[in-house]
C-alpha cells in the first residue's frame, strides 16, 4: 500500500519525474518536434498524479477519522468522568450538557467529516453518525 501521508520520498520522486519530463520534453522538440515531447510531458504528470493522488485522498480520510475516533474518546473519558463524580451506574442516559462539561471549553467536538455524535448511556460508547463502516467508531 501507498503510504497513508505522502512522505518527502514521494514528493522528491514526482519533482524528479516532472524534470525527467521536462528535459525529455526539450530534447524531444529539438529532435522530433512538439508533439512527441509533449506527450512524454503529459505522461509524466499523468504518472505524477495518479502517484499522487491515492496518497492525498487517503490521507485525507484517515486524519479525519483518526480525528473522530480521539474525539469520542474524549466524550468517552467525559461521560466516564461525570458517571463516577454523580455515582451513577451503568446505563444511564447520559446528560449531554453535563458531560460536555468535562470537556475542553465545556464544548462537544466536532467530527471533521461533519458526523454527529451520539452520547449513549453509560457503559456504552459514543458515536458518530459517519458510522463504523467509515472508521468512524471506537
Ligand atoms: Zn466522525
Amino acid at each position: 500500500m501507498l503510504a497513508a501521508a505522502p512522505s518527502p520520498i514521494v514528493l522528491l520522486f514526482l519533482v524528479a519525474l516532472l524534470a525527467v519530463g521536462a528535459s525529455k520534453c526539450v530534447r524531444e522538440r529539438k529532435l522530433r518536434g512538439k508533439l512527441l515531447g509533449c506527450s512524454v510531458c503529459v505522461l509524466a504528470c499523468l504518472i505524477g498524479f495518479a502517484i499522487m493522488w491515492p496518497g492525498y485522498y487517503h490521507a485525507g480520510s484517515t486524519a479525519r477519522k483518526n480525528a473522530c475516533i480521539a474525539n469520542l474518546r474524549q466524550i468517552d473519558d467525559a461521560k466516564e468522568q461525570w458517571a463516577l463524580k454523580n455515582k451513577l451506574t451503568i446505563g444511564t442516559a447520559a446528560d449531554t450538557i453535563a458531560v460536555n462539561g468535562y470537556l475542553k471549553n465545556s464544548q462537544a467536538p466536532a467530527c471533521p467529516a461533519g458526523g454527529t455524535y451520539t452520547y449513549g448511556a453509560i457503559g456504552v460508547h459514543p458515536t458518530c453518525s459517519m458510522g463504523p463502516s467509515a472508521g468512524h467508531t471506537l
